[in-house]
């Protein structure tokens, strides 16, 4: 068996469709080509999108559809001290600081400011409360007002210099998080964003390739960078492209005519699911 991990990481915020099918066919055959190991996680932090009956449907499709993967499946939500840690890391070399704005402060502040910048997590964050002293931090904790925590991204960047991450479809990549501002790291429920959970679980789970649509291509700068802060090893990544509808558009999870679901209702079979998907069968 060779070194090779891979991990399909799933958010049950919907049923699976095409798109998502195609990314687990992908990830199992980097596994199968390579006699690796293939893992499934599911990312259910989110417990306000998440859903058990999504979950369910999704780990039932997977198998009807004939993957195999190594067990146990890792739920995020069953782990949620972990991120504790990496929190704790990134606190203890001053690299968070406590974000108070809501949403709506946020919009009204870049729509003042006239510009909009957007990352992969939406519009870019105009720094608000970075510029707090920390009296004025402390005054608001203690008055009660709920906050998220932000990566000072200058600041890690500084701490860390350049980094590079490897692509299989586009080789070396330059990292350029600061473009993208200073993301949430814990959110105001103090559950881990997307980014800190994702770095750390591929981590811990000892990922050595990350497979994934192209769409979080970007994110992969602020991975690379939270893993050299942590201290953690950067994996090989492969971002494939996205299976797009007749119109060029993204499949949703939303759309009936491609989830998993009803397409088995409606009789297919697997082997009718994966050619919808574009997968070569006999990959
Ligand atoms: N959970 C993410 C999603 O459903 C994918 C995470 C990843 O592969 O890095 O879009």
């Amino acid at each position: 068996m060779s070194d090779i991990v891979t991990r399909f990481a799933p958010s049950p915020t919907g049923y699976l469709h095409l798109g998502t099918v195609y990314s687990a066919l992908f990830t199992e055959n980097a596994a199968r080509e390579a006699g690796g190991r293939f893992l499934i996680r599911i990312e259910d932090t989110d417990q306000g999108r998440c859903r058990q009956e999504f979950e369910d449907q999704l780990i039932d499709d997977l198998k009807w559809l004939g993957l195999e993967w190594e067990e146990p499946i890792r739920r995020q939500s069953e782990h949620l001290d972990d991120y504790q840690d990496a929190l704790m890391k990134l606190r203890e070399q001053g690299l968070l600081y406590p974000c108070f704005c809501t949403r709506k402060e946020i919009m009204d502040e870049i729509e003042a400011a006239g510009m909009a910048p957007h990352g992969p997590d939406g519009p870019v964050y105009p720094g608000t409360c970075k510029i707090l002293t920390p009296a004025e931090r402390e005054k608001r904790i203690s008055d009660g007002v709920a906050f998220a925590e932000r990566l000072d991204v200058n600041a890690a960047v500084e701490m860390t210099g350049t980094l590079t991450w490897h692509d299989r479809a586009k080789g070396t990549i330059t990292a350029h998080p600061e473009r993208f501002g200073d993301g949430i790291i814990a959110r105001k429920d103090g559950l881990p964003s997307y980014h800190l959970a994702v770095t750390w679980d591929d981590h811990i789970q000892g990922v050595t390739l990350v497979t994934r649509g192209e769409d979080l291509f970007d994110a992969t700068d602020i991975h690379r960078l939270l893993q050299a802060v942590l201290g953690l090893n950067t994996p090989d990544y492969h971002h494939h492209k996205l299976l797009l509808d007749p119109d060029g558009r993204r499949l949703a999870k939303r759309d009936k005519d491609v989830n998993i679901k009803s397409l088995r209702d409606a009789g297919k079979t697997p082997k009718d699911i994966k050619i919808m998907a574009g997968w070569d069968i006999d990959a």
